[in-house]
């Protein structure tokens, strides 16, 4: 390791600061760092000459002179995030104070034999178009899939619902792009989103829940979100509910994903009579480059026939209205059994399926309290705002995050992004 290795993990510290509570002032900024006044002034004025920080208005302080404070420059940096779902892609580009600058919808067939080739190729199409813009430097790309990922700077896929076993993922995508690359489960990716621009500022151990076509979890405990030994921690969806119940896109029977799911709605749904579609499609890509800034829904999304069961509930149907309600019990009583084992200070729901929460919540919030365990009652479950390009948001938070990350969990790939940000060669 480099001699300059000690200053850059102190300019890291500083970034992760302002990054994660705000503007500050150097003193503030000595104080919980732990610094001297002298080295504060120093490495602020370079971060300040990078281009990375900014003096803000004027403090009031008590008595003394007013303390000027520093803050993130928004346009400092910018990352490609990607969500890689069962029919497409989904590319968002983000500056490094969270704003959105614009999105991308690709087809994309996980099953196809060269896919690798062709989410490379995808990916480093929407590159081209984004570096060719003004504006900050890309920093990087960050990889969101539903599965487990060995390591963020490495990058080897395992995703059932996929069809992937051992996917070079990260090493194909750098070879191609020769960018950082950080490839991550798609729901600790959002957890890395809500630890840098929501409740992971105020929080340091809270669960994030997803709901949608599969199930998910992440847990963040201390600031950081677990992995476990392989990078396969918070696997929610397959949590055993009956072993008598409808098998599982992971081979097993019962999970709670099998549920709660969609596949598991529209199959709750038939059995109550409704008439709906006999499986959830999963081939109905979108248009080539089907880019749908304007919000309009495509037609033919796999999401249809659930959205429909959802209508029908809004409507009033009272069988429809059914299924909602008894998913969500059966949703309520699995996080009740989470939240007793990991003892969260606030759960966060995110995913498609929020769209429907209201419905959800009908089954949900009594299940969860009958279960909690006396003292984790008043627990807070906060569903947040959702859209299309939200997985892929929290895809980008992946780079987005490696600067403020004084831990250096992102490893290799996460000096060079740091690099990039700072503008030296490593
Ligand atoms: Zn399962």
């Amino acid at each position: 390791m480099a001699g300059t290795d000690r200053g850059d993990l102190t300019r890291t510290a500083i970034l992760a600061l302002l990054g994660t509570v705000g503007p500050l002032s150097r003193t503030e900024i000595a104080r919980e760092l732990d610094l001297s006044p002298a080295s504060v002034t120093q490495l602020t004025r370079e971060l300040i000459g990078h281009g990375m920080l900014e003096e803000l208005d004027l403090k009031p302080s008590r008595g003394g002179r007013p303390a000027q404070r520093l803050g993130l420059v928004g346009s400092a940096g910018r990352a490609l995030g990607v969500k890689v779902t069962a029919d497409r892609l989904v590319l968002v580009d983000v500056r490094l104070d969270g704003e959105v600058l614009g999105s991308w919808e690709l087809p994309c067939d996980p099953a196809a034999a060269d896919v690798l080739d062709d989410l490379a190729g995808a990916v480093e199409s929407v590159v081209r178009d984004v570096s060719a813009r003004p504006g900050a430097p890309l920093l990087g790309v960050g990889v969101g899939v539903p599965g487990s990922v060995d390591d963020q700077a490495v990058g080897t896929v395992n995703a059932p619902t996929l069809g992937w076993q051992a996917m070079p993922v990260g090493e194909r995508l750098r070879r191609r792009l020769n960018l950082p690359v950080l490839v991550e489960n798609d729901v600790n990716a959002l957890a890395a989103a809500e630890r840098l621009y929501g409740r992971g500022r105020t929080h340091r151990d809270f669960l994030v829940v997803t709901i949608g076509r599969g199930v998910g979890a992440a847990i963040v405990a201390d600031g950081r979100v677990y992995r476990g030994a392989r990078g396969g921690a918070g696997e929610f969806g397959h949590l055993p509910v009956d072993p008598d119940g409808p098998v599982c896109g992971c081979g097993a029977r019962g999970c709670l994903e099998a549920f709660v799911g969609w596949a598991g709605l529209l199959g709750a749904a038939r059995a109550k009579g409704l008439a709906v579609p006999g499986a959830v499609p999963v081939d109905s890509p979108s248009g080539p480059g089907d880019a749908r800034a304007d919000g309009t829904p495509a037609t033919g999304r796999a999401d249809a026939p659930v959205a429909a069961l959802g209508r029908a509930a809004a409507g009033g149907d009272p069988v429809a209205r059914a299924v909602f309600e008894e998913a969500g019990a059966i949703l309520g009583r699995a996080t009740a059994g989470l939240i007793n084992v990991v003892d969260p200070e606030v759960v966060v729901v995110l995913g498609e399926g929020t769209a429907d929460w209201p419905l959800w919540r009908a089954g949900f919030d009594p299940a969860l309290r009958a279960q909690l365990y006396p003292g984790r009652r008043d627990i807070s479950i906060e569903v947040e705002s959702w859209d299309d390009t939200s997985w892929a948001q929290g895809a980008a938070a992946l780079v987005l995050a490696t600067p403020f990350d004084a831990a250096g969990a992102a490893g290799e790939q996460g000096r060079l992004v740091r690099a990039r940000l700072i503008g030296a060669t490593p």
